[in-house]
């Protein structure tokens, strides 16, 4: 057995550690985690070598191994590296964020009391007790609380002890300190033990409820008959009532506490209830993961009632207890040859194991969608895996659902609104060969899979798949070299491809398909510019909406379409202003403008979220003469309701969805037809597919245009492509209204022409010209501190060192006050480093941190953000 092992820490540190391996240990992996001290703290970290080299210092033990088997493989071990590299990320933090088990360390502490415990226990309970409750402090009660629960001396989890017991993490410090209960370590015994939920369908005339009685958690196997509108207080008279109701009965069988009244299957389930009965019916035994039913595009409280109700019966099963259940269902698509051709390209590629990279660019409506799930069709058909991508905004509850039923249990999906707990579960789903095809957002790029095919990253183009935390990394790039080291076939799709990409495709670096017509042959919008700044001059007064989308909207709602209208800002009012002294109110931790918002009736900082009651008076001079300027979506929702009384209108912004069940929940009733008019920012742009939408408006959302960020030009041509993308996807021809103040922008003239190649070739002359990416490589590193002097004197540091260094084939820019100075209470100063070369601009930012080390600027306070996308 080797002496060391190298370990990959999630700390601010580019360095690995040498670690002795204790005889009595398992054997340590590569890839396998360990427990390791690090300064006063035990952290989780990935062993990265094994070897016998004695090391110059006498190396600290490793206190546990986790893993008999490599947590990540070889092939993503070796990613983790490249990532580490490519972002100059610190190794650990890189690896922490491939593999999502942290919940199973974190939580894995349990507390057993001792012999000094119980003699305090003992003693409180006998001596006076009466008397000293009465004057016992919060924090001794809260002791005693978790003392008592640890009285039968069983080992009891932290979990449980602190919704058990109330025990704080101060309870539980003040406890350890007294000596009177000890700590115990979990990890690995924590797997075996750990219990799942299974739903299990018991409605009678389905199947007959088997052993209901004893595996059921509660009593509701009892069922009342059932009613679709029934109230759902939980209470058996109520149940029992609804049950009188005239078209809906049984015979005659009144829900009672004593025995088991036949529970029949009715139809008076409503829409959710039926599609959570539907899927279990599917099912091997009609039995379900819990977890695999909150995918479906229902809301959780649905399952809740069901079981209330005695349909379903909820039950623990030990983690190891499978549930087989959908198969892969075989979907025919009706091709097109564009469509067919692409398809052709990456079978052929993925037959011959070969590194493919290519750029999809078809435009909205293509039907892209149908290409990607018909290739990942055919790799789960070989027995191979595929992982496809969606931006954030784009996997939404119906898509997760369809996903299920094309895929069956052979998809796992992986969206950000998944509980640490259920994302292991996936993650070993995955691993464990059960899922062969995952679909997530940017972390699923490190999906376990084995034998991987086929990559797809679905809008490409979007800012989501950039992280913008530590380790920042683009999932798109990552997922272009996990498909080269794999030998395997990466599709990027769009149809407003990242100049990056489309550079690649027409360097040759990509093979690019096209799919140049929307399905059906559906012809695109036609776009109508309107030039605002001649509006405000001819109409008597300026208003946000323009005379004539006013007038195209009413038209569309006479005719019973529907209607988008894009503001890309949200709240009401923009920021408020005092008339006397031109104060604007700032945030108390951000260099920036609040935004108004009606309904909170306050101001809100859209940067940290921090909140204060509209002003009356100016809060600098006093003033009364307060004024409350620009318009965002929440306002624009007010003045159509004014305009349109009878329109049905809803809002989709980040003030009105707040859970994945919120989007879903407007775009049914969009797709539905109970809403005329829906009005949002860039959340309605993305992907969403509802035919009866003729018009789409897109008022004030050319801002960016103004701004010196060298990729505002190809941000909005992106936006107003998207969005203008939305109409007429029916049989129905589309329009689309655009405001704007710049109608001679080429970003607008090209998007108004649906001329992508157009823009493309104007933007990249530009970028060319300003060594801006694809023909630079840009990296951006921010310097922050809560001191503004901190802040001041280290990059003042940094700056003098790149002045004397004097970089070959690197450009710096800066040190500048960043476009926003000051952020979450943190001053903050930029260089932006471009190069031709970015082997040379990677070595000139690792020789900048190590002299930032060596001048005591501590790592954290040093961004450096590789191709970084925003430089705010
Ligand atoms: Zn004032
Ligand atoms: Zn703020």
């Amino acid at each position: 057995m080797p002496r060391y092992c190298d370990v990959a820490v999630p700390v601010p540190l580019d360095a690995t550690f040498t670690y002795s391996i204790p005889e009595e240990l398992p054997e340590p992996c590569v890839g396998g985690r360990v427990i390791v001290p690090f300064r006063e703290k035990r952290l989780c970290g990935i062993v990265t070598e094994l070897h016998d080299r004695e090391p110059s210092f006498k190396a600290k033990p490793v206190q546990q191994v986790l893993d008999a088997t490599p947590a990540l493989g070889p092939e993503l071990m070796q990613l983790g590296r490249w990532i580490a590299h490519y972002y100059i990320a610190p190794l650990g933090e890189v690896l922490r964020t491939m593999l999502p088990l942290s919940a199973e360390f974190r939580r894995a502490t349990g507390y057993r009391i001792t012999d000094k415990g119980l003699e305090a226990l003992h003693a409180a309970s006998t001596v006076g007790s009466s008397r000293r409750a009465k004057v016992e402090p919060e924090q001794q009660m809260r002791e005693y609380a978790a003392l008592n629960r640890l009285a039968d001396g069983e080992l009891v989890r932290e979990a449980s002890l602190r919704a058990s017991a109330g025990a704080s993490r101060a309870v539980l410090v003040g406890l350890l300190r007294k000596k009177w209960i000890a700590r115990e370590d979990l990890s690995g015994v924590r797997d075996a033990s750990r219990n799942i939920q299974v739903a299990t369908l018991v409605a009678r005339g389905l199947k007959p409820a088997r052993d209901n009685n004893q595996e059921l958690t509660s009593g509701t196997a009892e069922g009342v008959p059932l009613q679709s509108d029934a109230p759902s207080d939980g209470t058996g008279e109520s149940a029992a009532e609804s049950a009188q109701s005239p078209n809906e009965r049984g015979p005659s069988t009144p829900a009672t506490k004593s025995g088991p009244p036949p529970l029949r299957m009715t139809t008076g389930l409503n829409k959710n209830q039926q599609a959570i009965v539907d899927y279990l019916r599917l099912q091997a035994e009609q039995r379900a993961h819990v977890s695999a039913i909150r995918e479906l595009a229902v809301p959780r409280t649905t399952l809740q009632t069901l079981v209330r109700r005695g349909i379903v019966a909820i039950s623990e099963e030990p983690a190891s207890f499978r549930v087989s259940g959908m198969k892969p269902r075989k979907l025919e698509f009706l091709f097109n040859p564009a469509q067919r051709a692409a398809l052709d390209q990456i079978n052929i590629a993925v037959e011959e194991r070969q590194f493919l990279p290519m750029l999809l660019h078809g435009v909205t409506g293509s039907g892209k969608t149908a290409v990607y799930l018909s290739a990942m069709q055919a790799m789960l058909a070989k027995g191979r895996s595929a992982i496809l991508l969606v931006p954030e905004i784009g996997l939404t509850p119906a898509m997760a659902a369809d996903l299920h039923q094309i895929f069956g249990d052979e998809v796992a999906i992986l969206h950000s609104a998944l509980t640490d707990d259920e994302r292991a579960e996936q993650w070993r789903r995955i691993r464990s060969g059960d899922a062969h095809i995952v679909v997530g957002t940017r972390s699923a790029v490190f999906a376990p899979v084995p034998d991987l095919a086929l990559m797809v990253v679905d809008e490409e183009h979007d800012h989501s798949y950039k992280q913008d935390e530590t380790p920042r990394y683009h999932a798109r790039d990552v997922a272009v070299m996990r498909a080269k080291m794999n030998h395997a076939v990466v599709v990027l799709g769009s149809a407003t491809p990242s100049l990056e990409t489309y550079y690649n495709a027409s360097q040759g670096k990509y093979k690019l398909m096209e799919l140049a017509e929307r399905i059906e042959q559906r012809p695109l919008p036609e776009v109508e510019i309107i030039d605002m700044r001649a509006e405000f001059r001819d109409a008597e007064k300026g208003e946000v909406l323009s005379r004539r989308l006013v007038a195209e909207i009413g038209e569309r709602l006479t005719r019973d379409e529907q209607v988008m209208v894009l503001l890309n800002r949200r709240g009401y009012s923009a920021f408020v202003m005092c008339r006397e002294c031109g104060e604007t109110v700032q945030c108390k931790n951000c260099a920036i403008s609040m935004t108004y918002h009606k309904r909170e009736h306050g101001l809100i900082c859209h940067y940290c979220g921090f909140k204060r009651p509209a002003p009356r008076t100016c809060p600098k001079c006093g003033s009364e003469y307060v004024q409350y300027l620009g318009t965002g979506s929440e306002k624009l929702e007010h003045l159509l309701h004014g305009m349109f009384p009878q329109a049905r209108i809803a809002r989709l912004d980040r003030d009105t969805v707040r859970g994945r069940d919120d989007l879903e929940r407007v775009l049914s009733a969009l797709q539905a037809r109970e809403i005329d008019l829906l009005v949002g920012t860039q959340m309605i742009a993305k992907g969403h597919d509802i035919p009866n939408v003729t018009l789409v408006g897109v008022v004030g959302s050319d801002a960016a245009l103004g701004f010196a960020d060298f990729r505002a030009a190809e941000r909005t041509f992106q936006l107003l492509t998207q969005v203008a993308g939305r109409a007429g996807r029916g049989e129905t021809p589309g329009k689309v209204v655009l405001q704007t103040f710049f109608p001679e922008h080429y970003a607008i003239q090209f998007a108004a022409a649906h001329d992508y190649r157009g823009f493309y070739e104007k933007e990249v002359r530009f970028r060319s010209w300003m060594h801006y990416p694809p023909f630079n490589a840009v990296s951006n590193v921010l310097v922050r501190s809560p001191k503004l002097d901190e802040a001041l004197a280290w990059s003042g540091l940094l700056g003098k060192w790149f002045a004397a260094t004097r970089l070959e084939g690197v450009r710096v820019l800066g040190p500048a006050a960043a476009p926003i100075v000051r952020l979450k209470t943190e001053y903050r100063y930029h260089f932006l480093l471009k190069s031709a070369s970015r082997e040379r601009m990677n070595n000139a930012l690792r020789a900048m941190i190590e002299h930032a080390l060596a001048q005591k600027i501590p790592r954290t306070n040093l961004v450096v953000d590789v191709d970084a996308l925003s430089l705010t």
